[in-house]
């Protein structure tokens, strides 16, 4: 032990004062970090048999190519999930076709032009490594080694604690020590549920049920975290100063040693058009590193023959620019290396037209005062379907009010918000108690919805007093409806309105005022024996709370989120706005002639504040692709920013920098827009 802090004292003099020349580079290392703006991810799965790779590939043409759009990173298989390599190796399999170094030509290329380049390792699937080695594979749930069913490339994955981990970081160091690259993109990095020999047996030394799917589960992600921190700590020890991001890893669990955080959404291969509102709010709260937008050129993976409409890339390229993500576009090289004319001329006017705005994108911060309280994990977050329906929902009526607000978790700071918005069904952990506590202390205001608020057990609300609320029960109105009262009711039907969710019972303590009432059915939906109960009209208004008010505390009685995201009823989303507009009454945008589609943020950097304006929308085409076409030109629309006492001296569209007159009333810098089609780009100076 007194050997042990001995050493401990030693090591931390040499490393403190014997070599400071060391510190330097390290610390100049870390400074000189690639910070993306303009790129490309290829991926480059080459099946074994192709018979030609590279045969046509010419890296100088490649990469003056890519050069002419601007690109400043690209990202590029060192060895994919075919389990090919296309550099020279000692370590893995060189794609059996492939007669010369690709990679390295192309690395050689990047440090010439100054293109950062991206090394791709897959690290959860690599098919030829996994026919070589059944051992490192992984050993499914079931027993199986193949995944069923079997036309996948996920057929075959790579156990996380089988010698392929050693093969893994060996190859990546290969690539570190021999090749002048920029960082590296480990994919796939899932919780594959794994019980070979080995998993089993740490398993059985953790005291982890080895029988129970969902905990196997959860080791495999221990696992995959455990290999990507592995990965980190040896790149690092080559290159302090290597980009690093591990796809499949929860962002927040990749925060000390990741680099930057991608958002991968192909919104026409299954992401649709929900998921890249979610993420971009999201994300920004997870610290300062670059946040990637990755869409792609083509519809699905495994599409060599797809080329979206030029309106759809740019204009998810413009909502990630418009909330402080760098694009990024990805794409499928042809293996033999042919030279993809028409895909890199759709790339280049894109970039072009983007970069002509890249002095009011580059690191403009979005300014928000409204946060969508979700502390739940990542995954959960980034998971598209059912549950959390109530948080895409909160992001869409937010979205479609043009308010400014991000997704926070545990993991941000939420003091700076004025209003927290709790949709649905978060129940409070002692730690979000004190956060909520303390806000509403402030002088703030909380709006919640359904079991929100309640305690882990949902027994009572964790904060009743602050609620003004008593719990009773899970309501039995099925369906249920209500009224709102004549201080919410504004722009609402006078009828009694459908919740399209289930909700709770609740009574109000003194002082709490009731602003909306649940109204009862005749009779609820189900079966009795002899009919099926399936209309279900109002019956009578309760006294029971479908809103209270309590100081700044707004609590709907039930689930409008996830009612909102089953039927999108205008009106649910009227009389949450109705509550907001009375909690921020001077938010940062106010706006006339705007449609609900449109989507408006607000950004700023030293001296200046930007509006983008947003006009595009996705529609549903056959039975499952969502497609954006062209934009939607609007006309004459008026935009006031809230001009928080700063001096303006001007108010121009950029690029082209074209004055806009302007007047300033009651603290808002009134605008028009005469025309915007697609996408319009304000600056106030
Ligand atoms: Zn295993």
């Amino acid at each position: 032990m007194m050997k042990r802090i001995v050493l401990l004292i030693i090591s931390l003099i040499v490393s403190v004062n014997l070599f400071p020349q060391a510190q330097n580079r390290v610390a100049k290392d870390v400074l000189k970090r690639h910070q993306p703006k303009y790129s490309l991810f290829y991926d480059n799965h080459t099946m074994p048999s192709c018979p030609d790779v590279g045969a046509n590939f010419d890296a100088e043409a490649f990469t003056d190519r890519i050069k002419r759009c601007g690109v400043d990173q690209l990202t590029f298989h060192a060895r994919c999930n075919l389990g090919m390599a296309y550099y020279d190796t000692k370590t893995g399999i060189r794609h059996p076709s492939l007669k010369y170094d690709l990679f390295g030509r192309l690395a050689d290329a990047c440090k010439r032009k100054e293109i950062a380049l991206i090394a791709y390792f897959n690290g959860g699937i690599s098919s030829a490594e996994g026919v070589q080695h059944r051992e490192w594979t992984t050993l499914y749930f079931d027993g199986r080694e193949n995944r069923e069913p079997r036309f996948t490339p996920y057929v075959r994955t790579m156990c996380y604690n089988t010698p392929y981990r050693d093969h893994l970081i060996a190859m990546i160091e290969e690539v570190a020590h021999n090749y002048p690259v920029s960082g590296f993109f480990i994919d796939c990095l899932a919780g594959y549920p794994c019980v070979c020999p080995i998993c089993v047996k740490e398993m059985k030394e953790r005291g982890i049920d080895f029988n129970n799917k969902g905990e196997v589960i959860k080791f495999s992600e221990f696992s995959a975290l455990r290999l990507a921190k592995d990965i980190a700590k040896a790149a690092k020890a080559i290159n302090p100063g290597f980009q690093l991001y591990f796809n499949g890893i929860p962002f927040e669990q990749q925060a000390d040693f990741g680099t930057w955080l991608e958002c991968e959404d192909l919104p026409t291969a299954g992401w649709g058009y929900e998921y890249l509102p979610v993420l971009s709010h999201y994300m920004r709260t997870l610290g300062d590193k670059p946040v990637m937008n990755m869409n792609g050129r083509f519809y699905d993976w495994g599409d060599f023959g797809g080329l979206r409409p030029e309106a759809a890339i740019k204009s998810e390229l413009l909502y990630g620019l418009a909330n402080g993500m760098r694009p990024n576009i990805g794409g499928h090289f042809h293996p033999r290396g042919d030279l993809e004319n028409a895909v890199l001329d759709r790339i280049e006017k894109i970039y072009k037209e983007l970069q002509t705005m890249e002095p009011w994108f580059d690191n403009a911060k979005n300014l928000t005062e409204i946060a969508i309280v979700y502390p739940k994990s990542d995954r959960n977050i980034r998971n598209q379907a059912g549950s959390d329906g109530q948080l895409i929902a909160a992001v869409r009526m937010l979205s479609e009010l043009k308010q400014q607000f991000d997704v926070v978790t545990e993991f941000s700071d939420w003091s700076r918000y004025k209003v927290l918005v709790i949709p649905d069904d978060i129940t409070f952990t002692e730690e979000i108690t004190r956060r909520v506590k303390e806000h509403i202390a402030a002088g703030k205001a909380v709006i919640s919805s359904g079991s929100s608020g309640l305690n882990a057990e949902k027994t009572k609300f964790a904060l009743e007093k602050e609620w003004g609320i008593k719990f009773i029960k899970e309501c039995d109105y099925d369906p249920a409806y209500f009224t709102v009262g004549k201080n919410y009711n504004q722009g609402l039907p006078d009828m009694p309105l459908s919740l399209y969710s289930s909700g709770t019972d609740v009574e109000p303590l003194p002082g709490t005022s009731v602003e909306a009432w649940l109204i009862k059915p005749y009779y609820n939906r189900g079966w009795d024996g002899e009919y099926a109960f399936y209309y279900n009209p109002p019956d009578k208004v309760t006294d029971k709370p479908a809103l209270t008010i309590n100081g700044k505390v707004a609590h709907f009685s039930h689930r409008i989120f996830s009612g909102y995201y089953d039927q999108a009823a205008v009106e649910l989303r009227t009389v949450f706005s109705n509550v907001l507009n009375k909690f921020l009454a001077d938010p940062v945008i106010r706006y006339e002639g705007l449609p609900s589609f449109s989507r408006v943020f607000v950004s700023e950097q030293p001296g200046r504040k930007m509006v983008h304006l947003l006009s595009y929308v996705p529609e549903l085409r056959g039975s499952k692709t969502q497609i954006i076409e062209e934009p939607v030109e609007l006309h004459n629309v008026k935009i006031s920013l809230r001009n928080d006492g700063n001096a303006l001296r001007k108010v121009y569209l950029a690029p082209e920098r074209k004055s806009l007159p302007f007047k300033i009333n009651d603290g808002y810098i009134n605008v028009t827009i005469p025309v915007s089609n697609g996408y319009s780009l304000v600056v106030f100076e």
